[in-house]
């Protein structure tokens, strides 16, 4: 159990949630890319599953798309928590620039500025401080990522 603060409180998810403005995060794992489906709808986009890149699919079976995704675990500052970061095209290929010119982004902070709302959301990605995260977050890392692997990442490729 953990103390609830009032002040910074995020609504609790496994999965990133960029707010307005300036967000920092620390990526923890290796970065895969895959192909999921996503329903748009006039608001927002809904998430169908990963999709398996073959004739198994049900969803492209159906005739639906896959949208290629980025995904990493990182840390978020905001609660310190671990959580699944699925990027789009748009925030995925920044983070793998900057990790092509400056290395491996478990060694740094990732600055992400996020504008708008919805469908017209915009994500800009920076370098942040480098350095190790903090002791407390290494002690319950491995757990953290083991959790959320077998919740959500089992079976996908
Ligand atoms: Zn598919």
């Amino acid at each position: 159990m953990k103390t609830i603060k009032y002040e910074n409180y995020k609504k609790p998810s496994d999965f990133m949630g960029f707010v307005e403005g300036e967000n920092k995060i620390r990526i923890v794992s290796t970065g895969v890319i895959g192909f999921q489906h996503v329903m748009k709808t006039a608001k927002r986009f809904i998430n169908l599953g990963i999709c398996s890149e073959d004739e198994n699919c049900e969803n492209c079976r159906k005739g639906f798309e896959p949208k290629r995704i980025w995904k990493w675990m990182i840390l978020d500052y905001a609660d310190n928590r671990i959580k699944i970061l699925d990027a789009g095209p748009m925030l995925g290929n920044q983070i793998c620039e900057i990790a092509s010119i400056s290395g491996d982004p478990q060694e740094y902070d990732i600055l992400v500025n996020r504008v708008g709302e919805k469908l017209k959301t915009e994500y800009t990605a920076r370098k942040g401080e480098s350095g190790e995260i903090s002791e407390d977050i290494k002690k319950n890392l491995e757990f953290s990522k083991k959790r959320l692997t077998n919740k959500y990442l089992k079976g996908s490729k």
